[in-house]
């Protein structure tokens, strides 16, 4: 027996003795007040998570504390990075029986239970990430005591599931259904003092603080707040099925069923068995085994991969700490700013001061958006330098250039930035659609540069394209990838061509919807359908958000640039860009707008499936593209840029997922019947070919 030092490696001090642990990451101690510490500490792994091994080695040592019962016993993570999280999410890959899984999810919660049946107080003792079943084996213990760093929260929902380890009954049984099936149904994560008015946890306290406290729960002194009067009423089926229903309409609008029906299953079952928790606790192992067999959960599951993926490659590149940006238009302004809340130096030079102004007015409501206070804030808006003279490029890691897309004013700016730039600083280009072969052609050192197309807007679009040319150097590349790391943000590795990948697979979609609109279809319609499919946004609705000029501009380099023919852009959306009506920004574009918002008529008659075929199948055949002419490298990488760069229906897995599980030989007959149709701008592209079946 001894005490852990302070600091020894991800250990965490517990302020008392604690015994070595076992093979299963468990650790006994009976200290002399007669209260038994139960410590996890998973070998081999940064967190605590949820499998089966370490619940057979609780479920014995849980049979020991029966037989000589303690005067309470504490559950506790000896991890600093947290208390524990649910299970390996790789478990969840290709399950596809739903009986099987069951059965194994009813051994679980038998330990669950027996945790829950003891006869002495338990307590457990929260800190850092208590997600998933994290939570929930916190909720089968009679007390939770919150650490100031915990974050409580069911992120089940996101994976296409619900809690599956009983948290579904006793969460609502501990804070009401007002309360817990909000936090089930949209995964949002809470600090401890939210969770502590929420009545998740019974207190919230400092380290230093832990064992009295431990020991007014033990002595039952910790005050526990009644349910609310509300939820006393929705004790009863008429009150339960009246809140399923506001549920139901609540979440129609975030997410439809056919496409997510984890929701709507945690609302049925709260709805049919809310009245009797043993019948809640038990249903939901066969509602969580059917949802995680469907097609939704799957792809949502693989997403979770492909995040990985897109982050992996770039893991431990070169350090970019100090960031210089030139152009604080749309992008660059928004750019700085976001790296300056990530963390990083950024002085922002602009020709400008007007559009300096503005990019520094924009960074103060970013900084307020993200809840920025008091010393944080301050330290975020040091961070971020107005540089009209330019003069930070010089000690600068990464020059990340964002002025207009003109090549002569690019490569000009090159030119100066080349002349002060470090030895060993990455330069970089925003470029959305010009060559950097081009752009590189004057350069002295045409290996340090790289493209990172960030999108627009910056804060909220997860993905950037990580550009390389065939004279890049590797390690400016790796570096590039990092820093993208290093901002939060997703790194896609894309070789150059004409709109990468991103805006070639996004424009036949957008250009479509407006031949469409052209043959006399309702735009409202022609969004619908796409939405329908599962877009978060119909194409003319986007059209009008990234800008109707940016559109054209894109759309005519890449008519200019690409072999496949690409629809014609009408002659009336030229006309709209000259006359100004250039999207939301300009609150006129496709749709009027009013206080932001496009003003949309119903719909009276949705469109038919070939309707939703001619706007996505497009968006297929160009990333089929992509991929014979190794644009990108393979499907994964695809489908993640997809998702997180367009928000393609993340339930259908991303473009190259939904081709797979519709039939690759479908999508091709689709494809060559829209094409005998509409044209030849649906001629399946060759590289359909090579894709296995
Ligand atoms: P923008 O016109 O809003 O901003 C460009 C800024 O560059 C302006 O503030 C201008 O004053 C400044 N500038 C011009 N010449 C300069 C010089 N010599 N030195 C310093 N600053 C100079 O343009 P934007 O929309 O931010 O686009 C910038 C780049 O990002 C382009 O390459 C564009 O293709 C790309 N991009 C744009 C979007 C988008 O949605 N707007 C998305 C992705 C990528």
């Amino acid at each position: 027996m001894g005490i852990w030092n302070k600091i020894d490696g991800d250990r965490l001090e517990l302020g008392g003795p604690v015994n070595e642990a076992g093979p299963s990451g468990w650790s006994l101690t009976r200290r002399p007040d007669g209260i038994a510490w139960l410590v996890l500490d998973a070998p081999g792994l940064s967190t605590n998570r949820i499998d089966a091994a370490m619940l057979t080695a609780l479920n014995d040592i849980l049979a020991g504390l029966e037989a000589d019962p303690p005067r309470g016993l504490v559950l506790r993570s000896g991890k600093r990075s947290g208390f524990m999280v649910g299970a390996d999410i790789a478990q969840f890959r290709a399950v596809s029986d739903a009986a099987l899984m069951a059965t194994e999810l009813a051994k679980l919660h038998a330990v669950f239970d027996r945790l829950e049946a003891l006869t002495f107080p338990t307590v457990a003792v929260v800190h850092g990430h208590t997600l998933g079943g994290g939570l929930e084996i916190s909720l089968a213990c009679r007390y939770r005591i919150a650490l100031s760093s915990a974050q409580l929260g069911f992120p089940e929902v996101q994976l296409g599931l619900h809690p599956g380890l009983g948290g579904v009954g006793r969460s609502i049984r501990l804070v009401g259904p007002s309360q817990a099936l909000p936090l089930m149904l949209t995964g949002r994560t809470l600090r401890a003092p939210q969770a502590r008015r929420m009545g998740l946890v019974d207190a919230v306290v400092e380290e230093r603080h832990v064992a009295a406290a431990v020991r007014a729960a033990i002595d039952g002194k910790l005050q526990r707040r009644p349910l609310k009067g509300l939820d006393r009423a929705l004790g009863s089926g008429l009150g339960r099925s009246i809140f399923a229903d506001l549920l139901k309409v609540q979440t129609a609008k975030k997410a439809r069923p056919e496409h997510y029906p984890a929701p709507y299953a945690l609302i049925d079952l709260w709805q049919k068995h809310g009245g009797d928790f043993k019948a809640l606790k038990a249903e939901e192992i066969g509602s969580f085994s059917r949802l995680l067999v469907t097609p939704q959960a799957q792809n949502l599951v693989r997403l979770f991969f492909l995040r990985e993926g897109l982050k992996g490659w770039a893991k431990g590149g070169g350090a970019i700490e100090r960031l210089h940006v030139v152009g604080a238009g749309a992008m660059g302004g928004d750019i700085a700013a976001w790296c300056a809340y990530s963390g990083l130096t950024v002085t922002l030079a602009d020709i400008s001061p007007k559009a300096l102004g503005g990019a520094m007015k924009r960074a103060a409501k970013l900084f307020d958006r993200r809840h920025l206070k008091g010393k944080l804030l301050r330290e975020a808006a040091d961070r971020l330098i107005p540089d009209p003279k330019g003069e930070g490029a010089a000690g600068a890691d990464l020059v990340i250039e964002a002025a207009p897309e003109k090549l002569e004013l690019k490569q000009k700016i090159f030119a100066g930035l080349e002349a002060v730039m470090k030895p060993g600083a990455i330069l970089a280009s925003n470029t959305s659609s010009l060559r950097l072969e081009d752009l590189r052609a004057t350069l002295a050192r045409p290996e340090r540069l790289v493209g990172v197309h960030f999108f627009n807007p910056v804060a909220q679009m997860q993905l950037v394209e990580v550009v390389r040319h065939d004279q890049a150097d590797p390690a400016a590349l790796a570096a590039a990838g990092a820093f993208v790391n290093r901002v939060s943000r997703l790194p896609a590795r894309v070789n150059s061509a004409p709109g990468f990948l991103v805006n070639r697979a996004l424009m036949p979609y957008v250009l479509e919807a407006m031949v469409m609109a052209d043959e006399g279809l309702p735009l409202e319609a022609i969004d619908e359908a796409a939405e329908r499919f599962g877009m978060p946004m119909g194409p003319i609705e986007l059209a009008d958000q990234v800008g109707l000029d940016i559109c054209l501009d894109v759309a005519e380099i890449l008519s200019l640039g690409l072999k496949t023919p690409l629809p014609a852009v009408p002659d009336w959306l030229t006309v709209k860009v000259k006359d100004g009506a250039l999207g939301r920004k300009t609150d006129k574009g496709l749709y009027a707008y009013r206080k932001g918002k496009p003003v949309k008529r119903p719909v009276a008659k949705p469109l038919d499936d070939r309707a939703v075929d001619r706007l996505i199948l497009p968006m297929l055949n160009a990333c089929v593209a992509c991929l014979r002419e190794d644009v990108v490298a393979d499907e994964e990488t695809i489908d993640g840029a997809m998702v997180f760069g367009t928000g393609f229906a993340p339930f259908r897995g991303g473009p190259m997922r939904y081709a797979r599980e519709r039939g690759v030989a479908e999508v091709v007959a689709a494809l060559q019947g829209l094409e005998a149709s509409c044209g030849p701008r649906f001629a399946p592209d060759e590289g359909w070919k090579a894709l296995s079946p």
